[in-house]
């Protein structure tokens, strides 16, 4: 089951990213399929707005990337219609 390209594909992930600043604290939606795989082998994500990093840490106290819930917003409507 690798079907990925089209399923409404998000998961909530972790994004305090610790190589690239404290500015960047946020949530950032990925694939689940992605995320599985970071949890299993570390490899990086890549959110739905671009961003690759290895998510480490808990997502729920750092707010959702605009980008990312905007995009996932889009995708769930092309879904839906
Ligand atoms: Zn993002």
């Amino acid at each position: 089951m690798a079907e990925i390209t089209t399923a409404p594909v998000t998961e909530q992930v972790t994004n305090p990213v610790t190589d690239d600043g404290d500015h960047d604290r946020f949530s950032h939606y990925v694939r689940k399929a992605d995320a599985t795989r970071a949890a299993i082998e570390g490899t990086p994500v890549i959110a739905l707005c671009g961003k690759v990093w290895v998510p480490t840490r808990d997502p729920s106290k750092y707010p959702v990337c605009k980008t990312c819930a905007e995009i996932r917003k889009q995708l769930i409507n092309r879904t839906n219609n």
